[in-house]
């Protein structure tokens, strides 16, 4: 029987809890299939770590990684740890050190949920974007100067590189070119920032050509705010830069119901490293350590997780159990306006799994 070795970095905050809520419902997937186990292996890097041995990760502990079959990740910040050193000492050290250069964050109104856009049918709001994962904005390219003194200066550059850029631009085609509507945005700012993002739109032009079937267009940052309000069901595939696509795939979350619910896959399409998949969510600090948290966003990174692993049948019912659990308001926890626990709705998710058919 084919295993699967996963490594699973629950990280800070609500990660420690729906982490293994995904664990569990992942065993419960494979013992219902019988084709497939997973053989996991926590890592206990985070916050607590970084108070323990002064570095959020080990040094080498992408060397612990490097031979699994993927990594399911919760979330790294911490109340008491500067953001900037949560994130860059766990989260982008894995995302960068593997070159998992393609985010992809799918977008649904789930059966159940109550979105926010009252003349949207859940059918209007079916997206993914494809955030760069590797450069621009986030490529740790700056500095300051001068510190604690009147001159003080800081910088951070964003970076872009033609192969960075044309290898996301064909990632995007070729993600849009597989969807039913064939059809990509292009997420730009090349009015305001006339060097990098002149090229992103050269290069995004450039590629199309190799993809004659989909239909594109390009929409200013700003203007697409708007467009993902007021129209949605004109938008399908996006690819935008690192920041740009942060910023709207949190809108796109909020838009379909909650942040608690969207999932999202740390790609690295070649397949040299392993691929990591998390909900897009934080730590919550505001709820973590009480059993509240929403685990669904986890359900889904797993569907995704198994998409990767070439496990189309495991992840169709993954995704047909989740719908079934969202559907049913019992099972909403306090983001979706309900009152039921991590555990209840990580237990019906089992459940639902062992009786389908
Ligand atoms: P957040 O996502 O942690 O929380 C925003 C709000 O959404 C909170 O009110 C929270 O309770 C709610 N929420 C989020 N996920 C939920 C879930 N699964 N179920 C129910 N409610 C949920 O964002 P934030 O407050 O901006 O950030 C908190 C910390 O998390 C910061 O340290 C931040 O840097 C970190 N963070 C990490 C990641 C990551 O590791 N990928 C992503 C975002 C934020
Ligand atoms: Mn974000």
């Amino acid at each position: 029987m084919k295993t699967y070795k996963i490594a699973c970095i629950p990280g800070d905050g609500i990660g420690k809890e729906v982490i293994p809520a995904g664990q569990t419902v992942l065993a419960a997937l494979a013992q219902k299939l019988g084709s497939f186990k997973f053989e996991f292996t926590s890592f206990d890097w985070g916050g607590d770590y970084y108070r323990q041995h002064g570095v959020m990760m080990p040094a080498d502990g992408l060397n612990d990684l490097r031979n699994k079959d993927a990594l399911l990740f919760g979330s790294a910040g911490d109340p008491h740890i500067p953001d900037h050193i949560t994130l860059w000492g766990l989260r982008l050290k894995i995302c960068q050190g593997f070159d998992q250069y393609a985010n992809v964050r799918p977008t649904r109104i789930l059966p159940g949920i109550d979105a926010p856009l009252k003349r949207c049918r859940p059918e209007d709001l079916n997206w993914v974007i494809v955030r760069e994962n590797s450069e621009g904005e986030y490529a740790g390219v700056g500095g300051r100067a001068h510190q604690g003194h009147p001159i003080e200066v800081a910088t951070d550059v964003s970076i872009l590189t033609r192969a960075g850029v044309e290898r996301i631009m064909r990632f995007a085609f070729k993600l849009a070119q597989s969807r039913p509507r064939k059809f990509l945005t292009v997420v730009t700012k090349s009015n305001a920032q006339r060097h990098a993002m002149v090229m992103w739109d050269e290069i995004a032009l450039q590629i199309s050509k190799e993809f004659p079937d989909v239909k594109w267009d390009k929409e200013l940052v700003d203007a697409m705010t708007a467009r993902m309000v007021n129209k949605p069901a004109s938008i399908d595939t996006v690819v935008a830069t690192n920041l740009h696509a942060d910023v709207l795939s949190d809108l796109a979350a909020a838009l379909a119901g909650s942040l608690g619910i969207a999932p999202t896959g740390n790609i690295d399409p070649e397949r040299r490293y392993p691929s990591m998949f998390e909900p897009i969510h934080g730590s919550a600090f505001d709820i973590m350590g009480k059993g509240l948290a929403n685990p669904v966003g986890t359900f889904w990174s797993c569907v995704m997780l198994l998409e990767h692993l070439g496990e189309p049948a495991a992840a169709a019912l993954l995704m047909r159990v989740i719908e079934s659990v969202t559907a049913d308001p019992s099972l909403h926890t306090g983001d979706l306006g309900g009152s039921a626990r991590t555990e209840q709705v990580t237990a019906a998710t089992c459940a639902r799994i062992a009786a389908a058919a």
